[in-house]
């Protein structure tokens, strides 16, 4: 355990979490005078440990410890400051800390790290204020859209442009600029899930973010009849029909993931035509939505093609038809695995074995890996969920992720 590491994260946890809207839970919305006032907490402590301090025209922050080889390729590490309305202490700020927190350890050691270090801090990734991802890394990244620009934040109605630019960004560069050059993304994050809290581990590398695929429309079509004068032959039951399918689908998704395969099976909105049904109707019309997530392309078509094959069979056995909507999907983002192994190595040192999981939501280390970057995430052990005021991680996880990285780069 390395002091000044715990002493950094618990110290700036509790100055940027001052930083906030009244409560309950912590607000700082995307492109607000709390977001940028966060910023600059982190730029001071940044300063004060002799690190140089740029932001860029969308406001990301930078703040780059000078590496032993000035022309390696610089190791970025970060994450964001933005939060949801009444969201939680740890999301996007445990990696802004752990960031600043690794810096600090090179700094006390008096050792520069083999390469820049440099800490980042994005904009306004919580698209629950402006329905765009990633903002700010895509702005860093030269990947932002004119007509991303034009969105309105949920509470303001004013456009992305007009926020930025208020906070004292430039947009027009935004779109111009070329975006930083391929290097280094880690982004340290709470898992928000319950894996590594069950296992009891302390943290993980995360291998991939899923991507998903979904049919958010799909409905049934059969034979509206009456629920006791019907007999069983020749009913057209659009909830039979449905339970056929899911159960299938639950059979292919355990089988798939004996088989190794990441993979998430989730069906919702199930509705049977209310209120056109009631109790003594053989339901004609049911509507559902369905969301499969993986971390891999070849998977998502894999179960959509059996969802289909299945959706055929049910069809023909309960003379129903389905008719599924459009289709949506988001890329997967396969992480890079020769950094996690670099950093499974530098957790060996100091005897740990961190497992590799997926990521089942979206983060800015996303949009690093489709940029080209070598990009990839740990994740730390919490409890009660994410984007909540109870959202609860222990500093002393936080901690040791940050020590497997310094163990990663201090020789
Ligand atoms: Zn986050």
């Amino acid at each position: 355990m390395i002091p000044v590491i715990e002493e950094t994260i618990e110290r700036l946890l509790a100055g940027i979490n001052a930083i906030s809207l009244p409560g309950p839970g912590v607000t700082r919305p995307s492109y607000s005078d709390l977001e940028s006032q966060a910023h600059a907490l982190v730029a001071r402590e940044a300063q004060r440990l002799g690190m140089t301090v740029t932001r860029d025209a969308a406001l990301n922050l930078f703040a780059r410890l000078p590496g032993r080889d000035r022309t390696a390729k610089p190791l970025f590490i970060g994450s964001h400051l933005d939060t949801v309305a009444m969201g939680g202490r740890y999301d996007g700020q445990a990696g802004v800390v752990g960031g600043m927190a690794l810096a600090a350890a090179f700094a006390a050691a008096g050792t520069p790290p083999p390469m820049d270090l440099v800490v980042t801090i994005t904009r306004a990734e919580e698209s629950v204020w402006f329905p765009v991802s990633y903002i700010g890394s895509r702005s860093a990244l030269g990947r932002l859209s004119t007509e991303d620009l034009h969105a309105v934040r949920s509470d303001t109605g004013r456009t992305l442009a007009d926020h930025m630019r208020e906070q004292g960004g430039d947009p027009d560069a935004v779109l111009n600029g070329p975006g930083l050059a391929p290097a280094t993304f880690v982004e340290i994050h709470i898992e928000q899930g319950p894996i590594l809290h069950r296992a009891g581990e302390p943290y993980a590398l995360v291998s991939g973010i899923r991507g998903g695929l979904r049919y958010r429309n799909a409905r049934i079509v059969g034979e509206w009849a009456h629920s006791g004068g019907a007999p069983r032959e020749g009913r057209a039951d659009t909830v039979f029909a449905l339970a056929d399918v899911v159960t299938a689908l639950d059979r292919h998704w355990a089988v798939l993931l004996d088989e190794g395969a990441d993979i998430a099976v989730t069906f919702g909105r199930v509705d049977a035509a209310s209120p056109e049904h009631a109790f003594a109707k053989v339901p004609g019309r049911l509507d559902f939505c369905v969301d499969f997530r993986s971390n891999d392309v070849a998977t998502l078509d894999r179960i959509d093609a059996i969802f289909r094959d299945e959706i055929a069979k049910v069809e023909a056995a309960r003379g129903v038809r389905f008719e599924l909507g459009a289709v949506s999907r988001s890329t997967p983002a396969m992480l890079s695995g020769a950094l996690a192994d670099e950093i499974a190595a530098g957790a060996a040192r100091i005897g740990e074995s961190p497992r590799r999981m997926a990521s089942g939501g979206g983060h800015d280390a996303s949009a690093f890996a489709q940029a080209g970057w070598e990009s990839v995430m740990v994740f730390v052990r919490n409890w009660n969920g994410s984007h909540n005021p109870d959202e609860a991680m222990d500093v002393a996880d936080l901690a040791a992720a940050v020590g497997a990285l310094y163990a990663t780069w201090r020789e």
